[in-house]
């Protein structure tokens, strides 16, 4: 089990060069931009990274994480709970230029001044990694399919018609 925190920053080469393998948790309250495409996030993700040169020379991080978010039901925008996971595969590189170099399969991962920010990093995959459908069962649901066919909902509703989950609200209330 995780206790230990993640680093914030680290010096990816130097790990990279010493096959350092680092753990631990991550408060999700932390993070700002998840924030504003979820709403606001408690608890924490568990992050376990590999740091390697593979042979091609080129400085990689393997890394998994998980953690369980509140996401906005698609339908009614009330949260409920996700298990989100991922794995991922990072390039290490200086340069955008350098990141085109880089094979499809790793993302890339800008290094700065032989730095990391290991927070950013984990922010990003967990953006990448949010489900794109997130719904209630449709009785725990906050509308129901015949608000939905009659439109009302929409028109009713409170919230700026700005929301991406409002449009598709409105989309999937046309016959
Ligand atoms: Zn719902």
């Amino acid at each position: 089990m995780l206790t230990s925190r993640l680093p914030d920053r680290v010096e990816p080469y130097k790990l990279a060069a010493r096959a350092e393998h680092l753990e631990g948790l991550v408060a999700l309250a932390g993070f700002e931009r998840l924030a504003e495409q979820v709403g606001a996030q408690a608890g924490e993700c568990r992050v376990w990274l590999d740091f390697a040169i593979d042979s091609q020379g080129r400085r990689e991080i393997r890394g998994r994480l998980e953690a369980e978010l509140q996401l906005p039901c698609r339908r009614c925008l009330e949260p409920l709970a996700q298990r989100v996971e991922s794995e991922f595969l990072l390039g290490m590189v200086t340069s955008d230029a350098l990141a085109a170099e880089l094979p499809t399969s790793h993302e890339p991962v800008l290094v700065e001044d032989e730095q990391l920010n290991l927070l950013v990093v984990v922010e990003d995959e967990l953006i990448l990694s949010l489900p794109q459908s997130v719904y209630h069962d449709e009785a725990q649901c906050g509308v129901s399919r015949d608000q939905l066919s009659s439109g009302k909902e929409a028109e009713s509703s409170e919230s700026p018609a700005a929301s991406p989950f409002e449009v598709l609200r409105r989309l999937k209330g046309k016959p």
